[in-house]
């Protein structure tokens, strides 16, 4: 599932890469994706992308009239190709992009100059793509109201690496939340972006356990979370940025200190990583150095 590591990368590279450029061309091969009529599809054709954007685990593209809001849930994932590049299977939404006359100004300084951005005179399409169908790509004509599941102002707190996201205002959200550490963590009304596997890192880090009350936590705990939870996303995004362009549509998780990694011994003190599985979900985490 992608997180806010994985989504930033895609919004700032296909905000580098695509901003300023007008859609060419709208479909959708795999229309029940699409929440949205073909005639609020078709009719993104001709606006301008202003910006991409990602607020917890969305995908926002900002046009010059409408927005698309992309939630890719568990297996949606992006990709960024030329046209004649063989589209893959199960691709649910292609939007064309023409040429633009130069970049954004407030580009991610780390795209700067990369060879995977098309040339402003070249045509560019990105592709979404999603094996279950169990994402969505939400169309938001200027002037209609159409909720986004999961978007409202009551589901969804600060994005996890928000600077207004401070360790006085981690203290005060916290405060609500009397349950298990990983579910607080995955629980996207307390902070948005964080899910499955980034949650088992965030508690390695902290030297938390995953099944741990809140309401047990001492004070200094509730900091070393905060301070792991940032962190932790700030490495992985650094991580990402160096390893997962041109291919936005691979997940790279290998560099994981242990979600996932079951058996294996523990990168911090040796003992093996210990795994359960509740409701399709794996949790990962050790026992050695997390209390
Ligand atoms: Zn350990």
């Amino acid at each position: 599932m992608p997180e806010l590591p994985d989504l930033t990368i895609v919004a700032e590279a296909f905000h580098a890469a695509l901003a300023g450029r007008s859609i060419t061309s709208a479909a959708a091969p795999a229309p029940l994706a699409v929440r949205g009529t073909p005639a609020e599809l078709q009719a993104l054709v001709g606006q301008r992308l202003e910006a991409v954007r990602r607020r917890g685990k969305f995908l926002i593209l900002e046009l010059d009239g409408d927005r698309a809001v992309v939630n890719p849930m568990l297996t949606g994932r992006f990709q960024l190709a030329a046209p004649e590049a063989r589209q893959p299977t199960k691709t649910a939404v292609v939007l064309g992009f023409g040429p633009r006359s130069g970049g954004p100004s407030d580009a991610a300084p780390w795209t700067s100059g990369a060879a995977w951005i098309p040339e402003d005179t070249a045509a560019s399409e990105v592709r979404y793509r999603d094996p279950t169908q169990m994402g969505k790509v939400y169309l938001l004509p200027a002037g209609v109201e159409r909720s986004v599941p999961g978007m409202g102002e009551e589901e969804q707190g600060p994005d996890a690496d928000d600077p207004e996201l401070t360790l006085d205002v981690w203290r005060g959200r916290i405060r609500r939340h009397p349950g298990e550490l990983k579910n607080l963590l995955r629980n996207q009304a307390f902070v948005a972006g964080i899910g499955n596997a980034y949650s088992d890192e965030i508690l390695h880090a902290a030297r938390l356990l995953p099944f741990r009350k809140r309401s047990s936590l001492a004070s200094e705990e509730i900091d070393e979370l905060y301070a792991a939870t940032g962190s932790t996303l700030a490495r992985a995004v650094d991580i990402l940025r160096a390893r997962v362009p041109p291919t936005f549509e691979q997940q790279v998780r290998d560099f994981l200190a242990v979600h996932m990694k079951g058996g294996q011994p523990c990168p911090r003190c040796g003992t093996k990583i210990s795994e359960v599985k509740a409701g399709g979900f794996v949790t990962s985490y050790c026992r050695g150095c997390q209390r």
